[in-house]
């Protein structure tokens, strides 16, 4: 991700240096110092603007280069809070002028945009002004986190329309010396695809290649808060085990994300095991009937232990988070001499909580390569790198490991895991239950 927000970064510094380059401003002055800066920092919170339209559309072919939708919606949070970072630091040099005007003499401006472009200039300014307050609004509730997730997901939706005024503000107000130069093709570039996957997601079209009509089969409960829900799918679906898919029941909630919580049977049905982990999710617990109409988008996701090198692997299981695991344990049923030499841990609060450990014991005495650790933290200390690492042999390649449940979990384990040198960057894979 880091490399990602980087690449955008210096994109827009090259392309901005190579156009100060053969196009200089007349003279260094305060003025022309502090039009430049607003330039670059307005081109980097475009260039970004277009990225994060870009991974809103969810391309397929950039979720399997990032490793998963959940890593996509991670980059497209950082790419927000960034590029509202810089669109603030271009509003703020801007309105600063009048401090600069207490100290140092004014200039002559010279013209900016196209001269067909000048009619524009006041609104493109106005609404600039405007995007930038929506934008900071949208960050701060996004990093709110009490903030309301299905309130959230309207307000957010703005963003797209944000764009567009970002699209007009941008295009209007490029120098008019910038279109032949490498700064003024990143703003064509990035206005064009903005603009298109605005379009795309303002007319309700994200995902609509992926989506299927559904019915629900059947609805069991596991237990006090989790359900088995089955659904048959219509059209041609196929997942792999281990990915994910986007669930509508009810139009006005929208669609939210389940782990397709069994292996691809070839019959068109799939299985969500899902956990009232907030309000609609436990609503769902009630409100499903079977014979209900639902619509299942996917499969998403790149959460596959066949990337592996060969090592032994290390699974780890947490609450809810099961769920891909048990996708992997039953397709591997039918061929469980390719399975890999892996030790699942199961976590749980206690057995109650634990609605899926006899699933596992079942799955597992069938495959014999995969060694099952059910521990309940309220009788267990909590499970640790050095647990996860006693097998590990000094100088030997380091596991895999498959890591899917809680954040602050995961982020406890990665951080032993890097104390004890393992490079998890490497070696730690995460499917991430939350898009926020
Ligand atoms: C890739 C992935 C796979 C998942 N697999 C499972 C699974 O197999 N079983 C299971 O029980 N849960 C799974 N979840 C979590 C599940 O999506 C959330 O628990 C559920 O959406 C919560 O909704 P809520 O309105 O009940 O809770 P809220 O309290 O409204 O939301 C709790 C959190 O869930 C997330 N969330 C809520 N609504 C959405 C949405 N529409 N889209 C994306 N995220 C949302 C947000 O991060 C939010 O902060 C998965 C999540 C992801 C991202």
């Amino acid at each position: 991700m880091r490399r990602t927000l980087g690449a955008v970064l210096v994109l827009s510094l090259l392309a901005w240096a190579g156009t100060v380059w053969t196009y200089p401003p007349t003279g260094l002055t305060i003025w022309t110092v502090r039009e430049q800066l607003i330039l670059l920092t307005g081109l980097g919170a475009y260039t970004l603007m277009a990225l994060i339209m870009l991974l809103a559309v969810r391309p397929q072919w950039i979720e399997s280069r990032m490793g998963g939708l959940d890593k996509m919606y991670r980059l497209h949070k950082w790419s927000g809070i960034l590029a509202t970072a810089l669109a603030a630091a271009h509003y703020l040099i801007k309105i600063g002028k009048p401090l600069l005007l207490a100290v140092f003499d004014p200039v002559a401006k010279a013209p900016r945009s196209a001269a067909w472009l000048d009619v524009f200039r006041g609104s493109a300014k106005d609404i600039g002004e405007w995007a930038v307050w929506i934008l900071v609004v949208v960050v701060a509730l996004t990093l709110w986190r009490r903030f309301p997730y299905h309130l959230w997901r309207q307000v957010h939706r703005i963003a797209a329309v944000v764009f567009l005024v970002a699209a007009f503000h941008g295009v209007v107000l490029t120098p008019a010396a910038w279109w032949l130069q490498p700064a003024g093709w990143l703003v064509a570039a990035a206005t064009a695809v903005g603009s298109a996957c605005a379009v795309l997601a303002l007319t309700g079209n994200i995902g609509r290649a992926r989506r299927h009509r559904g019915t629900v089969l059947s609805i069991d409960p596991l237990s006090g808060d989790v359900l088995s829900l089955v659904c048959s799918v219509q059209g041609d679906w196929r997942h792999r085990a281990g990915q994910f898919a986007f669930l509508t029941a009810d139009r006005r909630e929208g669609a939210h994300p389940f782990t397709v919580s069994g292996a691809d049977d070839g019959t068109g049905r799939v299985r969500f095991s899902i956990k009232a982990l907030g309000d609609y999710t436990r609503r769902l617990q009630t409100s499903l009937k079977v014979g209900q109409a639902v619509t299942v988008e996917g499969p998403y996701g790149c959460f596959d232990f066949q990337q592996d090198d060969g090592c032994p692997q290390i699974w780890v299981a947490a609450g809810i988070g099961v769920t891909p695991f048990i996708a992997w344990l039953e397709s591997l049923r039918s061929k469980p001499d390719c399975a890999p030499r892996a030790t699942l841990y199961y976590c749980a609060r206690n057995k109650a909580d634990a609605p899926f450990a006899q699933m596992l014991e079942t799955l597992c005495a069938q495959i014999p390569r995969v060694t099952l650790h059910t521990r309940f933290s309220d009788t267990q200390r909590p499970l640790t790198a050095a647990d996860l690492l006693a097998e590990h042999v000094r100088g030997a390649p380091w596991p895999q490991v498959w890591f899917c449940g809680p954040t602050r979990f995961a982020d406890a384990l990665k951080q032993g895991l890097h104390r004890r040198g393992m490079p998890v960057r490497q070696h730690f894979h995460q499917e991430i239950f939350q898009m926020r």
